[in-house]
Order: structure tokens, then C-alpha cells, then sequence
């Protein structure tokens, strides 16, 4: 379907009042993309919800006529998980964006799905609690993409992924039911875990319109550098210092090449070598014994400098560095499309897969950056493909499949926390076999008419 038929406009009219739709896609192209360089596609219209009982509505409008629904936070998926589908409409929740109750003595907030992680953790501050996945997205990514994609970040390791703090949900069904999932208490063993299968479901088995999580206590953070000569002693080190069990709020490995690109873009001169970047969170004497602790795992391993922050300040400049590993590809190498490796693989191979992925990319000539969340094996490999260089795209390929089946061989996962989207399908199968056949029966059974972002985790 191209076309939209008047019957169903006219739905889409009583359900979103002026301002909260639109029947003109090419004035809002944004919403045509997510941040991968896949291929846009417009949308045929675009909605506004501000309320649950109006994506309910929606849900049960588009049902009725089968035309596909894509759930739409902030739009910062890399592998085309918010991409409208084909013939569809874009339900935005930017503008359900309310924390609706922290609830500092049980450790919980209640919110709308299209509130910003940054700004929930701003308004979690002062009650000393915050939110602690940590994507690298959070000045933009919504709680309700967080979930759709199950989000991890910097602080994963040492609190978990975004699965691991959603405790209730309310989720609109594609009939346009709405119902709530789960329960506030922090253990349940009541029936099948509704709620967890909706996490990471990249909007195809409901709309999520209301949330409660759990909850952290905000702790002291203490951010450390530790620099090595070759990228095995670093990977090395970050078994050891997971060996003393301390279990660092960030453990972040970041290749030679990523700090070569870092240092052309900012005009710095840190050390080319592979470097850790670590944080510990805690009371001010249990960091102090864990960065002792870390630095004489680190100099086990022969590295070559170890720099403790000394203040805030301090710390923000070294996590620039990280932070700053996107921007430089982007500028070094501009208009290049960008194969986005999200694999992780269990630490005992974490070394030898940096190594392969490393090798895999020079020998094809391809530029590539190398960084990860150490501590829990994830490893984001950034193959760099020029434009317009016949040939390209297809070496480009191959090396990214080639690192990606080496991780499904080591026992590792395609995405890490990504996400599959329309890029990564065919590895679903290598990975999964037959339990795909699991989930289509799944999105069979709550989706019936497959209008739930239907193009999407599945070929
Ligand atoms: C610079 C950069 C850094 C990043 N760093 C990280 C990182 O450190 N860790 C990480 O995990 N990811 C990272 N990402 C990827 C991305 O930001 C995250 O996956 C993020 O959680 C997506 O949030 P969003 O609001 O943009 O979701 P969207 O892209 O809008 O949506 C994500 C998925 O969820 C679905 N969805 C959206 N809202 C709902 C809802 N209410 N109910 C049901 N389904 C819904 C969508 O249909 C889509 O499938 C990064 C991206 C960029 C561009």
C-alpha cells in the first residue's frame, strides 16, 4: 500500500487532534532515518501521541486496516530498528515525556515513555537515585527506545542492561488493548515474564505508553586511565581486575587506531597504545582499596601508565576521549557508510576476537575503529566504507560478517545491545537456529496481522 484511504485518515483525524498529525512525510525527513546509513523511507503519516488511550486507539485503527505502525522515540537506532516500515505510519512518543512519580522509598520512578535518559537521571538527582544503563545516547535516547532496543551503556557491567531495571509496563496490543505487565514489587516468580519479552521487541509485540523502574543509589565515582602495549595485556588486564571481584561502574576498552583518529580530530597527543578507562562507584574508602587494587592489576600486566583522575574535571577529559571516538570517524572519514559491529563474546575470548576483527580489517584495507564495554565482552568494531569506490561496499561486508560469525563462533551474541533491526537479520538465524521459529510464533500470537514494525528482526 502507497496510499492512505480516506476512511482511515479520517480515523487517524478523530483519534490526533490539529498539531499531533501529519499527512505531509517530506516536511519531517528526520523521521524517514534512525542514526545507521541505511536507506530512508518515508512514512505516509506521522503521529503525535500525548496519551495512552490515543495509541490504543491508533493500534486498533491500523489493525483493522493493516497498515504497519513503527514506534518512534528518539530515532538514535543504528540498525534501522526505527525506520518506518514500508507503506506505514511513525508513531512518535517525544511528547509523552513526563516523569510521572519518583518514589525514592522504594527505589522506583513511574514515567511516559518518551522521556529523555539525561533528564530522567537530572530530575532523579536530588533524591541522590539515578536511572544507570548509561548509553552514550542519553543526552537524546528515550526510556521507551531504551526498552524497545534493550539498551546497555558505560555502567552496564556493574548494574546491567536496560532489562534489568523495568519492573511494570503499561503496553498498548496491536487490537488496541490496553494492559499493564508485571508488578512493583522487585521479585516476582508470578507466570510468565511479560514484561522482559517486551524488552528488546524493537516495537513489534505492543507500544509501550507507561513504565516503572528500578532504581540506584547515586554513588561517588572515581575515573582511572591505564595504557598497555599491545591489546592483549589490556584484555588481559580487565580479566584480572574482574578477578579481585570488583565489578567497576565502567570498564571500557579503546584500540590504538580509535586514539590515532581521536587525537588528528581534537589535535591531542595521548599515547597511541591500547587503553582502559575505568570507573569506580562507592563510598570514597572502598573506591581508594579498588583503584589500588586495579593499578597493581594493570602494572601486573606491564602497563605503561596508569593516571587516576584527580578531580571532576579531570575525569570528563578522559572520558572525552571515549566520547569522542564517533565524531572523529565521522569527521576523518565523511560520507563513508558505517558497518556497525555490536558484537559481544564471553571474556575469555575478548582478546583473541579484538586481535581477529583487527586483522580481518587490514588485510582488506578497510579503516575500522575498535572500542568496547570491556568488562561484559561487548565490542563496537565501526567498519568504514568510502563512497563511490566500486567494490567497496561488498569488502566492507565481508569483513563485518567475517568479524560477526568469528563472535557466534567464540559462543558470542551478533548484537550486544543494538539491537537486530533490518541490518542484522540474517545473523539472527546463525545465532538463534531454530529458536527463531520461537519468536515468529510469538509476534504471530500478538500480532496477527503483522503490523507492529513488521519489517523488521525477521527476513
Ligand atoms: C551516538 C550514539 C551512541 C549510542 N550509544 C549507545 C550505547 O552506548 N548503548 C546502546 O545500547 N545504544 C546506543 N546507541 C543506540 C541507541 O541510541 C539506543 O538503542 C537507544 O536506546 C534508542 O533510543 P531511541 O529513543 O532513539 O529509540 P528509537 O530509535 O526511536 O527506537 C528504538 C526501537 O524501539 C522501538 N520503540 C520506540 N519507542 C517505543 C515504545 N514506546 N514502545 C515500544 N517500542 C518502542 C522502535 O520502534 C525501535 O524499534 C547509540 C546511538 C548513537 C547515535
Amino acid at each position: 500500500m502507497n496510499q492512505l484511504s480516506l476512511e482511515f485518515i479520517q480515523g487517524l483525524k478523530n483519534i490526533f487532534p490539529e498539531g499531533g498529525l501529519s499527512l505531509k512525510p517530506e516536511e519531517f525527513p528526520a523521521f524517514w532515518l534512525d542514526r545507521s546509513t541505511l536507506k530512508p523511507q518515508a512514512p505516509l503519516a506521522i503521529a503525535w501521541a500525548e496519551r495512552a488511550g490515543q495509541v490504543a486507539a491508533l493500534l486498533k485503527l491500523c489493525n483493522e486496516a493493516r497498515v504497519p505502525v513503527t514506534a518512534r522515540g528518539a530515532g538514535t537506532s543504528l540498525e534501522g530498528n526505527s525506520i518506518p516500515s514500508e507503506g506505514g505510519i511513525v508513531l512518535s512518543l517525544e511528547r509523552m515525556n513526563q516523569v510521572l512519580e519518583i518514589m525514592p522509598q522504594d527505589f522506583e520512578v513511574r514515567l511516559q515513555p518518551g522521556v529523555v535518559y539525561d533528564e530522567l537521571n537530572r530530575q532523579l538527582a536530588p533524591h541522590r537515585l539515578f536511572f544507570a544503563p548509561g548509553p552514550s545516547s542519553g543526552d537524546t535516547a528515550t526510556v521507551g527506545g531504551m526498552i524497545g532496543n534493550n539498551a546497555g551503556g558505560l555502567n552496564a557491567l556493574r548494574y546491567g542492561v536496560t532489562r534489568n531495571h523495568v519492573i511494570r509496563l503499561q503496553v498498548a496490543l496491536a487490537d488496541g488493548s490496553l494492559l499493564w505487565y508485571g508488578t512493583q514489587a522487585l521479585k516476582t516468580s508470578a507466570g510468565f515474564d511479560l514484561v522482559q519479552l517486551m524488552v528488546g521487541s524493537e516495537g513489534m509485540l505492543g507500544i509501550v505508553t507507561e513504565i516503572v523502574l528500578r532504581l540506584q543509589a547515586l554513588p561517588q565515582r572515581r575515573t582511572a586511565l591505564a595504557q598497555f602495549k599491545t591489546v592483549e595485556a589490556a584484555a588481559q588486564a580487565v580479566f584480572e581486575i574482574m578477578s579481585t571481584g570488583i565489578v567497576p561502574g565502567a570498564l571500557e576498552l579503546i584500540d590504538a587506531s580509535c586514539i590515532h583518529y581521536v587525537n588528528i580530530y581534537k589535535g591531542w597527543e595521548w599515547e597511541e597504545t591500547p587503553t582502559l578507562l575505568m570507573e569506580f562507584h562507592g563510598a570514597p574508602a572502598g573506591t581508594d582499596s579498588e583503584v589500588s587494587t586495579a593499578r597493581r592489576a594493570c602494572e601486573s600486566l606491564g602497563a605503561t601508565k596508569f593516571l587516576l583522575a584527580e578531580n571532576e574535571a579531570m575525569a570528563e577529559q578522559l572520558w572525552a576521549g571515549r566520547k569522542e571516538i564517533t565524531n572523529a570517524e565521522k569527521a576523518l572519514y565523511p560520507n563513508h557508510a558505517i558497518l556497525n559491529g555490536d558484537i559481544a563474546v564471553p571474556l575469555s575470548k575478548y582478546a583473541a576476537t579484538i586481535h581477529f576483527a583487527k586483522e580481518a580489517g587490514e588485510a582488506k584495507g578497510m579503516p575500522m575503529t575498535l572500542f568496547g564495554h570491556a568488562g561484559d565482552g561487548n565490542i563496537h568494531c565501526h567498519v568504514l566504507v568510502p563512497p563511490n569506490v566500486p567494490g567497496a561496499q561488498a569488502k566492507g561486508e565481508e569483513v563485518y560478517s567475517q568479524i560477526i560469525r568469528y563472535a557466534l563462533a567464540a559462543g558470542g551474541t551478533v548484537s550486544a545491545e543494538h539491537g537486530i533491526g533490518l541490518a542484522k537479520k540474517e545473523f539472527l538465524v546463525e545465532e538463534h537456529g531454530e529458536a527463531v521459529e520461537v519468536m515468529r510464533k510469538i509476534k504471530r500470537a500478538l500480532d496477527p496481522n503483522n503490523i507492529l514494525n513488521p519489517d523488521k528482526m525477521f527476513h
